[in-house]
C-alpha cells in the first residue's frame, strides 16, 4: 500500500539526508538515511507560496488564488498532500492550514513582523514529539525555512520537531489538548517519574517567564487552546501584579535565568538555538547590577561550568535588593508601552 502512496512523488533535494516513510501510529514521517550530527542542517526549503495575512484571517478563496498562480507541476506536488497521510483534503484552506509554517515569528520579541504564513510540503511532513531531535529555528532571512539536528540523529532513527515554542511551557494534558492528538514521547508517557518531573518543569518555566517578562505565555489561538483553559501560571495575586508591574527585583530575576536553563538541559531542551537564547539574557541582567556586591556574585555565577552550579551561587543573591532595581522597572515599562504604541 506504501509502495504508490503520493508521498513518494514529493521532490526531496538529492543531498537531503532524509527519506519518508510509514512512522507506526503516526502515518508518515521523515527518516534520516544516514548518521546526521548534532548541529547539522537537514533540510532548507522554500515555501510553495506565502499568504501574507493572519493565519484565523486566511480563507478558502486567499488560498485558492495562491494555488491558481503556481505551475501545473507545483499544482501536482500541492495535490499529493493527504490529511494524516491518507484522506484526501475536503477544501484548499484545510490542506494549506496542516502543511504551513508561521514566517512573522521572529525571535526578538520587539521586532514585530507582518504576518505570514508559508506552505512548506517538505517540512510539514516532520512528525511532532515535546523532545524532539530537529528544531525549525525562528527568526528566519526571507521565506525559506531550515531544519537542524538538535542532538546526533541515527541512521533510520525518525525526525521529529515540536510544534509550538509554546510546549516548553505547557504540561502534558495542556500539550495534548493544543495538538489534538496524544503524543508518546517521553515527556508524555503517563506513570513514568520523568513524566512527573516534566510536567512540573514546564510548569514551573511557564511561571517563570511570567516574572521575567510579565506577560503569560502566549498560546496560540488556532490550537483550541486559549490561556484561559491553563491552570494559572501564577496563583498569589500580589505576585501576579508584581511581575506584570515589572515590580521583580534584579537579583530575582538573575536567578530566574539559569534556574530556567536548568529546568530545560534537566528536560533534555537545551540545543544550540535554546542556548544562544538564554545567554545573551543572562549577560544583559548581569550589566545591570549596580550595587558592586550583587555584580560580583552574578559574575562569580557565570564562570561556573554547569547550570547548577550557576543556579547554586546565583540563590546567594536571593532577597537582595539592588540599587538598579527602581530604574531597571522603571525601563522595563518604557520598553513595555513602546512595544504596546508600535504594534
Ligand atoms: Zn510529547
Amino acid at each position: 500500500m506504501s509502495s504508490n502512496h503520493p508521498y513518494r512523488y514529493l521532490n526531496i533535494p538529492k543531498d537531503a539526508p532524509i527519506e519518508l516513510k510509514p512512522s507506526a501510529g503516526k502515518g508518515w514521517g521523515v527518516f534520516a538515511k544516514q548518521k546526521i550530527q548534532r548541529g547539522a542542517l537537514i533540510l532548507q526549503e522554500k515555501p510553495l507560496f506565502v499568504i501574507r495575512k493572519a493565519r484565523a484571517d486566511i480563507t478558502e478563496e486567499d488560498v485558492g488564488r495562491a494555488f491558481q498562480q503556481l505551475s501545473p507541476q507545483q499544482k501536482q506536488q500541492f495535490a499529493l498532500l493527504r490529511d494524516n497521510a491518507t484522506r484526501i483534503f475536503p477544501c484548499l484552506l484545510m490542506a494549506f492550514a496542516e502543511n504551513c509554517f508561521n514566517l512573522a515569528s521572529g525571535s526578538d520579541a520587539w521586532v514585530s513582523l507582518p504576518p505570514a504564513e508559508g506552505l512548506f510540503l517538505l517540512h510539514s511532513r516532520f512528525n511532532h514529539s515535546c523532545l524532539p531531535n530537529a528544531k525549525v529555528p525562528t527568526g528566519h532571512v526571507g521565506d525559506e525555512i531550515a531544519s537542524f539536528a538538535t542532538r546526533d540523529i541515527l541512521a533510520g532513527e525518525e525526525i521529529t520537531i515540536c510544534y509550538s515554542p509554546v510546549f516548553e511551557c505547557l504540561t502534558r494534558h495542556e500539550r495534548h489538548q493544543a495538538l489534538g492528538f496524544t503524543c508518546d514521547c517521553r515527556a508524555c508517557l503517563p506513570g513514568t517519574p520523568f513524566q512527573r518531573l516534566s510536567d512540573a518543569r514546564r510548569r514551573l518555566s511557564r511561571g517563570l517567564q511570567y516574572l521575567t517578562h510579565g506577560v503569560d505565555v502566549d498560546v496560540p489561538s488556532d490550537g483550541g487552546l486559549g490561556t484561559s483553559s491553563l491552570s494559572p501560571a501564577i496563583v498569589d495575586p500580589q505576585l501576579r501584579r508584581a511581575a506584570q508591574n515589572f515590580d521583580i527585583p534584579l537579583t530575582s530575576r538573575f536567578i530566574y535565568e539559569p534556574l530556567s536553563a536548568f529546568l530545560w538541559a534537566e528536560e533534555g531542551l537545551m540545543d544550540g538555538f535554546m542556548f544562544q537564547r538564554v545567554t545573551p539574557g543572562i549577560r544583559a541582567v548581569v550589566g545591570m547590577f549596580r550595587t558592586r556586591e550583587n555584580a560580583a556574585i552574578a559574575r562569580f555565577a557565570l564562570v561556573q561550568d554547569t547550570w547548577l552550579e550557576r543556579l547554586n551561587v546565583a540563590f546567594r543573591l536571593y532577597w537582595r535588593g539592588d540599587a538598579a532595581d527602581q530604574s531597571v522597572a522603571e525601563g522595563f515599562r518604557v520598553m513595555q508601552l513602546a512595544a504596546s504604541l508600535s504594534s
